[in-house]
């Protein structure tokens, strides 16, 4: 095979395994360059894309390498931007910039902003709450979370505009606002703006109203980092988006920030205007996904140390298990046992308080009873290999990976005893089962697609009808 050919292998079995936003942020404009017989040399657009092939998406890259016959080692990233294509959608500055981010895995690492004194300029609109120490970083916001720590170390070079996305209580106010926060505490002398894009809409009909619409438009020409909150809202405001297009093009030009958010990806607003739409297209996108069990309890244990509440694992599990939608969610759980802690002197809270105490928030999406036979039933559809196959004799790999996490799952969500689950499958052995749930569980430690699947899987086999 040609080096595009196996590259466009690869690419397509990626993009099945990660989300849209990750995929075309990281994925755009890469190729190989060289296939040695340990060692893959991929060009890459920016120092920021080689972090992320070479630290974060080397596992699923190799893998998918290793599929197709290719048993390489190593990835080796360079560095080139010379073919991006230069877009002609915004005439005034036509290249994207895709600075590299050289220090930015360790600058990430270490990255901790150190006093805590902040001076907040009452006038930026922020909430001196949102900073980027205390937010906690999961898989589901790591890129989000990356992309604006970079967008505060480099402001209006880094990325730009930068726009996250996701469904409603991730963490998307707090991200925004954290760069901010972290701005005016380093360089207090810099303008930052927050606001949501219903206040600026109003304010905007304001100044038309009171014949001020210049005013508006200088003041907001001013500011070095422009955050507007849920730009969803700007949707169908034909007005409004011209003249917040005027204000993105000047401050753009002059290499000011701008980051937005909304609760959907750009494509999927409907009725923004093209150009808005393709400039926001033009920096960089990233997505915020709902946390997984593991982040919803460290988020919980996190939370809870910061309120001084203290829980045992049992109850930290018991919540993350049930409340599954959101951060805001899990942060009104423990509210409501602070109030438990508080009103009714109750300092250890058995799980028959927290039960009741959160009976209303949980009720919707409590867990069901589950059996094999949905296991079962889950791992053959998602897996497409009959429940007969399954439980057969088969050694194909497809089949027999598919059986290990259909034994996983029968273990960690039944509690079976490793007899019982070898005799389900074709009177296997108990050792074949203990096997399959330790790769399993060490999978989970180290493979990103192993996590995105068991937590699939889970989902589908508690919501069968
Ligand atoms: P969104 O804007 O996406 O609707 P918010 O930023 O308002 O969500 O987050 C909802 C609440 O959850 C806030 O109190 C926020 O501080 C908290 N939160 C969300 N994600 C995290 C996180 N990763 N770490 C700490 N707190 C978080
Ligand atoms: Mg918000």
């Amino acid at each position: 095979m040609k080096f595009d050919e196996i590259w466009n292998a690869v690419l397509g079995s990626i993009e099945l395994s990660i989300s849209k936003a990750q995929f075309g942020t990281w994925f755009k404009g890469t190729r190989i360059l060289s296939l040695e017989k340990d060692s893959v040399y991929i060009r890459v657009p920016n120092g920021f894309a080689k972090e992320w092939l070479e630290n974060k998406f080397n596992i699923i890259i190799l893998r998918s390498l290793h599929d197709l016959g290719y048993p390489v080692k190593e990835i080796h990233c360079k560095v080139d931007d010379s073919f991006i294509p230069k877009e002609k959608v915004f005439s005034e500055k036509q290249s994207i910039p895709t600075k590299s981010i050289p220090t930015f895995s360790s600058e990430i690492k270490n990255f901790q902003p150190t006093s805590k004194n902040y001076q907040t300029n009452s006038s930026s609109n922020l909430n001196p709450r949102y900073t980027f120490e205390n937010f906690i970083i999961g898989n589901h916001n790591e890129l989000a979370y990356s992309a604006c720590v970079a967008v505060y170390q480099d402001l209006g070079n880094a990325y730009n505009p930068l726009f996250i996305y996701g469904g409603v209580g991730l963490g998307k106010t707090h991200l925004l606002q954290s760069i901010g926060n972290a701005i005016l505490k380093n360089t207090p002398e810099k303008k930052v703006l927050y606001i949501t894009s219903e206040k600026f809409t109003q304010e905007l009909i304001n100044s038309i109203k009171n014949h001020t619409v210049d005013t508006f438009k200088s003041f907001y020409q001013n500011i070095d980092l422009l955050i507007i909150d849920d730009i969803q809202f700007l949707s169908g405001r034909e007005k409004t988006q011209q003249e917040f297009f005027h204000i993105f093009n000047t401050l753009y030009q002059q290499n000011k920030q701008i980051v937005l958010s909304s609760d959907r990806p750009p494509k999927a607003i409907a009725t923004l205007e093209d150009r808005l739409r393709s400039r926001f297209e033009g920096g960089m996108i990233a997505d915020i996904n709902r946390p997984d069990l593991e982040t919803r309890i460290a988020i919980l244990q996190e939370k809870a140390q910061q309120k001084n509440i203290s829980l045992s694992d049992e109850i930290f599990s018991y919540i993350a298990e049930n409340i599954t939608n959101n951060v805001r969610e899990l942060e009104g759980a423990l509210t409501r046992i602070t109030a438990l802690q508080q009103f009714h002197h109750i300092t250890h809270p058995t799980i028959k308080d927290v039960e009741d105490i959160l009976k209303e928030i949980v009720s919707s999406g409590k867990k069901k009873a589950i059996s094999q036979e949905d296991i079962i039933h889950s791992i053959s559809s998602f897996y497409g290999i009959s429940s007969e196959d399954l439980k057969q004799k088969g050694r194909k790999k497809e089949i027999a990976e598919a059986r290990q996490m259909a034994m996983y799952l029968m273990r960690k969500e039944l509690h079976l005893p490793y007899t019982g689950i070898g005799r389900c499958f074709g009177g296997r052995d108990h050792t074949t089962a203990l096997h399959a749930f330790e790769k399993i569980e060490k999978l989970l430690d180290t493979d990103e697609k192993t996590r995105k699947d068991v937590s699939f899987l889970k989902e589908k086999i508690y919501c069968i009808e």
